[in-house]
């Protein structure tokens, strides 16, 4: 060949290595040094909603995919405020994304930056954004950073404050105070006029407390919780906190630190009904302090509410929440190795139908399914909505599992630049999932072999799922070209379904394939949204 044939032969649209870009495309530059597409800037708010930036990914620190993800936001708010708040909703309300702060910081943004329509828009939709005082108390830590405290938002504030006396004494006693910023301050800022003399009260309490805590209950019940929570800082006795925690419902917040470490203070927590997102989150003290033990009765009252599906939606349990609880609670040790506890073993095989469980329930399409894990070095590194050792590749394994559980026709691949065997099922338990997942070793980023593979093997796929954080640069040619040679090969029409999982710009597919689509990874929404799209 001459020397020109050979340049001209190595320039062509079929076939081009990833660190090029493919000739007439729209790709950018990723941060690998390989050539991925630009997801759209309403992509990019899905995906910061539901997946957050805190701990950063492999090429981007924490602060600088924030401000990323913030300059996109503004594009949208600029673009459309109105489908912004519409959208910060839609994720928030229903419990989609793990954790709701994304959505705060969005909604304070848009109540700052928006037009006046969206700023009106946003500050109206607070209480169904801002469900707790937690919420509250984050939102107004953002908001500070973006407009001061005018009229509009004031009004917010107030308006979260008229909620019917019981439900807000119950999230003043919860929630007092997060992260540097009180109730007590967000009254002082917002000064609402209160609606009732019963809210007088409480707002009374709030700021400036009671000087009166007698020894007789409040007059009146709706204001009881703040007297039991008055006499519960005074108590000389475990029997004294048990008794006012069982009679007036007290949450474990109001207890003071002293009383925890006893078990009949936990149960007399665990028969008040506690909340089933902060009995997740107790599990290890439950079984520490000797409550929870194989076979025992609070061991069966809790695996029953942990199978209560019901319970589980209406609570909004996000499946990241119950991972994270599971993954934890089955190593029978905190994170910084301090405390102990012996795992009973129906608590993790609760918690593992129970992730399982707060999916929205999909019909199984009947497909072939390659579910196709990037388990390169990148998808190592950083955390999924912060929680320690939950790294996208650990996250994207137990979201496949999900797929997996409801398709009957799935093979699992993973990939880094070469093949990795992977030997999950979703028969296994998902913690034995997590440790078989963090124990491949790291290598560089390919994600055209599954297709290559398919290819190589003539195995039939409808759908390829990647799991990836689309940083590919390894290979001689990109996935949708290795998808392109799939189809014309084994002339089956497949589907690519690419699964981010960090709130980076960058997706392989592409955006003008109508058979490619770009879904948030750890969106609860996600399996069902990947079923239509293949059902179509
Ligand atoms: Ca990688």
């Amino acid at each position: 060949m001459t020397r020109i044939a050979h340049v001209l032969r190595r320039v062509q649209t079929r076939a081009t290595p990833q660190h090029e870009k493919i000739l007439g495309s729209n790709q950018v530059p990723n941060m690998a040094g390989g050539f991925a597409w630009k997801v759209s800037d309403w992509r990019r708010l899905d995906r910061f909603l539901v997946l957050g930036t805190e701990g950063g990914t492999f090429y981007i620190g924490e602060r600088q995919l924030t401000l990323d993800n913030a300059q996109a936001l503004l594009r949208v708010i600029e673009a459309d405020g109105a489908r912004v708040v519409r959208r910060i909703v839609e994720i928030s309300a229903a419990g989609r994304a793990p954790k709701n702060d994304p959505a705060l910081f969005a909604l304070a943004l848009a109540s700052a930056k928006g037009d006046p329509a969206t700023r009106k828009a946003a500050l109206e939709v607070l209480p169904k954004v801002a469900r707790t005082g937690a919420h509250l108390l984050h939102f107004a830590q953002y908001v500070e950073g973006f407009r001061g405290w005018g009229r509009g938002l004031r009004t917010a504030v107030q308006t979260w404050y008229a909620q019917p006396v019981d439900r807000l004494a119950y999230q003043a006693v919860k929630y007092r105070q997060r992260d540097g910023w009180a109730q007590r301050d967000l009254l002082r800022l917002a000064h609402p006029k209160a609606p009732d003399e019963q809210h007088q009260a409480l707002y009374h309490w709030i700021v400036k407390g009671w000087d009166w805590a007698g020894d007789e209950p409040h007059p009146d019940p709706a204001l009881r919780l703040i007297w039991a929570f008055e006499r519960i800082q005074r108590a000389t006795s475990t029997a004294e906190a048990v008794q006012l925690i069982r009679e007036y419902r007290l949450p474990r917040e109001a207890v003071p630190t002293q009383f925890l470490a006893a078990p009949e203070v936990w149960e007399a927590l665990l028969e008040t009904e506690m909340p089933i997102t902060a009995l997740i989150r107790n599990l290890a003290t439950l079984t520490r302090v000797g409550l929870l033990v194989p076979g025992g009765e609070a061991s069966r009252r809790i695996v029953a509410r942990l199978g209560d599906a019901g319970q589980l939606r209406a609570a909004r349990i996000h499946p990241i929440a119950v991972l994270a609880a599971l993954k934890t609670y089955a190593q029978g040790k905190g994170e910084r190795g301090k405390s102990t506890w012996t795992p009973v073993p129906q608590v993790i095989d609760a918690l593992d139908a129970a992730f399982y469980a707060t999916f929205q329930y999909v019909e199984p399409t009947g497909k072939c399914w390659l579910l196709a894990l990037d388990v390169s070095g990148s998808m190592g590194m950083g955390t999924v909505a912060g929680v320690p050792g939950l790294t996208p590749r650990v996250a994207s394994a137990a979201m496949a599992l999900i797929t997996a559980a409801t398709e009957q026709h799935h093979t699992f691949l993973g990939f880094a630049h070469q093949l990795i065997p992977l030997a999950i099922s979703p028969r296994q338990r998902l913690d034995d999932v997590v440790a078989a997942i963090s124990g491949i070793p790291f290598g560089g980023t390919d994600c055209a072999l599954p297709m290559l593979w398919a290819i190589e093997h003539k195995a039939k796929v409808d759908v390829f799922v990647v799991y990836t954080d689309s940083e590919t640069w390894f290979g001689k040619i990109h996935p949708m070209q290795a998808l392109a040679q799939y189809r014309e090969k084994m002339a089956i029409r497949a589907k690519l379904i690419v699964v981010g999982m960090t709130s980076n710009g960058f997706t392989i597919a592409d955006p003008d394939d109508a058979g490619a689509l770009d879904v948030v990874g750890f969106d609860s929404a996600v399996p069902s949204v990947m079923a239509d799209f293949v059902r179509a």
